[in-house]
C-alpha cells in the first residue's frame, strides 16, 4: 500500500504543475477535508511530512503517533 500511496502522491504532484487539482494529502495522495489542529501540535508533526504541508486526517493521526502524541487524536467519550 505504501507504494500505491507514493505513486499517487508523485502523480498528483506532477498533475499539480499543469492543472488545478484539489488539495491532497502529501503522504498518501488522498483528497483532504479541512480540520483544525493546535499550532503547537502541528509544529511537532509537520516536520515528519515529506512533500509539503497538507495531510489527511488518517495520516495526521499516524504522524501524531510517530511523534509520540497519540492522545492528540484519540477518540474519547466525554
Ligand atoms: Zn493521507
Amino acid at each position: 500500500m505504501k507504494l500505491f500511496y507514493y505513486i499517487r502522491v508523485k502523480f498528483k504532484l506532477i498533475l499539480k504543475k499543469f492543472f488545478i487539482v484539489p488539495s491532497f494529502c502529501k503522504e498518501c495522495g488522498r483528497n483532504v477535508h479541512d480540520f483544525v489542529v493546535d499550532d503547537n501540535i502541528w509544529h511537532k508533526v509537520s516536520r515528519y511530512i515529506k512533500n509539503g504541508h497538507v495531510l489527511c486526517y488518517d495520516c495526521f493521526c499516524e504522524k501524531c503517533r510517530h511523534a509520540g502524541l497519540p492522545d492528540v487524536w484519540k477518540l474519547v467519550k466525554h
